[in-house]
C-alpha cells in the first residue's frame, strides 16, 4: 500500500487526490491535511461569495473526499504541529498543495499605513477567513483605490460597488455584509499600470460591472489605441477590451462610479496617520510593452486602498523556495516531495487549470513510485500518533460535514450559509 500526503485542501490539493486515486486504484491511502477543520481553501475563501456558481466545484471534490481511498485530515498546520521531514517518514510522498495565500507587496513608500490593505486580507475578510475576521477595512472615506487590473481586483472592487440587495443568494459574512451595507465609498478608483491591452480581467468578470444597481464603470476613451489595434488581440483579451469599451456608452446616473485609472503607476501613497491618497505616475509602454514612468504624477484621493498585485506561496522550513512559490522541476521538489498549483507554478490560471496540474504531477509520483511496489509507511495511523504525542487533535471529513450542516442551518434569508470566522467557533461546533 502507498501512502500520499497532500498539505493543503484547496482546488490544487483535490484534483491530485482525485487523480492519484485513479492513478493507483486500492494500492494507495490519500490524506489530504489543512490546517482548518474546512476544507476547500480558495473556493471558500478566496472566490467571491455572489459567485456561487464557480463555488459550486466543491461538490466534485466532496466526491473525493468521500471515496473510499481519501481521507481529510483538518486542524494540523504543517511545520507547526508536524514538519515536512517527519510527513516525509511516515508517507511514500508528500504534495504541498498550499496555494499562495499572502500579498505581494507595491514595495512603495506609505505602503504600511493604516487603511492599506492587501487583497488577499479583503477577501478572506469578506469570505470569513479567520486570520481576517478582525480586519475591519475603512469604508467611512467617500473614496477607495484599488491597485491591479486582474481579476482580483475587479473582485475587490465589485464587492465594495455592490448593494446589500445584491448579495442575497452570496455567502458573504454578516460582518462584512453591515460593514458594506454602510459604506460611504461612491468612488472605486481601479489603478492599471498599464493601458487597456494589457489587462488580466476576463470578459464574464469585467461584463458583470455593466449591470450593477448602484455603481457604473468609467472609462477615458483617450486611453485606447485606435479598435482596429484590437483585431489581433486573443479573442478573450479582445472581447474584454471591447466590453471596456462600452462602459463609454453607459449613462452615467448612478451613485457609486468605478473609474478606470490606466496607465498609472502608484509610487507612494500619503496622509496624515491614516491613507489619504495615492500618488500615481502616468506611464507609457516600452518597447517589450513593459509600464515606463513618463515623470508625471497625480493624486487619487482614497481613505482605503486594495493592492491587488499577486500572490505568493507561505515559506515552509527547509523546503526549497524562491519568487513566491516552492523551487521544482515539473513539479518535483525533491525526492518524493512535490508540488501542485500555485505553491508549484505561481498564482496564475483558474480553477480548472489546477486539473491537469494536478493530474500532471500525479503521473510523475506514479512512474517514480510505482504502484505494484509494497510501500512499508504507515502513514496516518503514524501522524495520528504523533499528533496525539504533540496534544493537537486533528479533524475528519465527518466533522467538516456538521460543522457546514451548523453554517447552513444559520444562513440568514437567501443565503446557503452564514459561516463561523473563527477557529474556535469551529471547534466548539465539534465540541472541543
Ligand atoms: P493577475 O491576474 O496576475 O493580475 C495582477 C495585476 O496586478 C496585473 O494587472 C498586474 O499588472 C498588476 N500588478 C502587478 N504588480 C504591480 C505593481 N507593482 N504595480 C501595479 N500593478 C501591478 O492576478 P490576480 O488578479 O491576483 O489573479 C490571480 C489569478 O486568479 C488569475 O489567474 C485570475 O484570472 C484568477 N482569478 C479568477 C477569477 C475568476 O475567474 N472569476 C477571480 C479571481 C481571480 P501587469 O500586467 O502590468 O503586471
Amino acid at each position: 500500500m502507498r501512502h500520499f500526503a497532500i498539505v493543503g485542501s484547496g482546488p490544487a490539493g483535490f484534483y491530485t487526490a482525485e487523480a492519484l486515486e485513479k492513478a493507483y486504484g486500492e494500492a494507495a491511502r490519500i490524506d489530504i491535511l489543512d490546517r482548518y477543520p474546512v476544507p476547500y481553501g480558495l473556493i471558500r475563501f478566496g472566490v467571491a461569495p455572489d459567485h456561487q456558481s464557480l463555488k459550486a466545484v466543491s461538490k466534485r471534490y466532496d466526491k473525493v473526499a468521500e471515496s473510499a481511498g481519501v481521507d481529510f485530515i483538518g486542524n494540523v498546520t504543517i511545520g507547526r504541529d508536524v514538519s515536512v521531514a517527519e510527513l516525509l517518514d511516515l508517507y511514500d510522498a508528500v504534495i504541498l498543495a498550499t496555494g499562495a495565500p499572502h500579498d505581494r507587496k507595491l514595495g512603495i513608500p506609505g505602503e504600511d499605513l493604516p487603511g492599506v490593505i492587501g487583497s488577499a486580507e479583503f477577501v478572506g475578510w469578506y469570505n470569513g477567513h479567520p486570520e481576517f475576521a478582525d480586519l475591519d477595512p475603512f469604508v467611512g472615506g467617500s473614496h477607495a483605490a484599488v491597485v491591479g487590473n486582474g481579476n482580483v481586483a475587479l473582485d475587490c472592487a465589485r464587492i465594495l460597488a455592490k448593494t446589500c440587495h445584491e448579495f442575497e443568494g452570496s455567502d458573504i459574512v454578516g460582518h462584512a455584509l453591515d460593514a458594506l451595507d454602510g459604506s460611504a465609498i461612491r468612488t472605486i478608483t481601479i489603478l492599471g499600470r498599464r493601458g487597456p491591452h494589457q489587462i488580466a480581467m476576463t470578459p464574464k468578470e469585467l461584463g458583470e460591472l455593466g449591470h450593477l444597481e448602484a455603481a457604473v464603470p468609467v472609462i477615458d476613451p483617450a486611453d485606447f489605441p485606435p479598435v482596429e489595434a484590437d483585431e489581433p488581440l486573443e479573442p478573450g483579451l479582445r472581447k474584454s477590451v471591447t466590453l471596456l469599451r462600452g462602459f463609454a456608452d453607459l449613462a452615467d446616473d448612478k451613485p457609486k462610479r468605478m473609474m478606470f485609472d490606466f496607465f498609472a503607476k502608484p509610487v507612494r501613497i500619503e496622509g496624515e496617520g491614516k491613507v489619504e491618497r495615492i500618488v500615481v505616475e502616468r506611464t507609457e509602454l516600452d518597447e517589450k510593452g513593459a509600464a515606463r514612468g513618463t515623470g508625471e504624477t497625480y493624486e487619487v484621493p482614497a481613505s482605503l486602498v486594495i493592492t491587488a498585485i499577486g500572490y505568493s506561496t507561505s515559506p515552509i522550513e527547509e523546503v526549497p523556495f524562491e519568487g513566491g512559490k516552492f523551487v521544482n522541476e515539473g513539479g518535483r521538489i525533491a525526492d518524493r516531495l512535490y508540488a501542485v498549483g500555485w505553491a508549484r507554478r505561481g498564482p496564475t490560471g483558474t480553477i480548472g487549470t489546477n486539473r491537469p496540474d494536478g493530474y500532471e504531477v500525479a503521473d510523475r509520483i506514479l512512474a517514480e513510485l510505482p504502484a505494484d511496489d509494497t510501500g512499508e509507511r504507515e502513514g496516518a495511523a503514524g501522524l495520528k500518533r504523533l499528533l496525539e504525542s504533540r496534544g493537537v487533535m486533528p479533524t475528519d471529513y465527518d466533522d467538516w460535514r456538521r460543522i457546514e450542516e451548523t453554517e447552513v442551518s444559520r444562513a440568514r434569508p437567501g443565503s446557503p450559509r452564514e459561516k463561523f470566522v473563527r477557529h474556535e467557533d469551529w471547534l466548539k461546533v465539534l465540541g472541543r
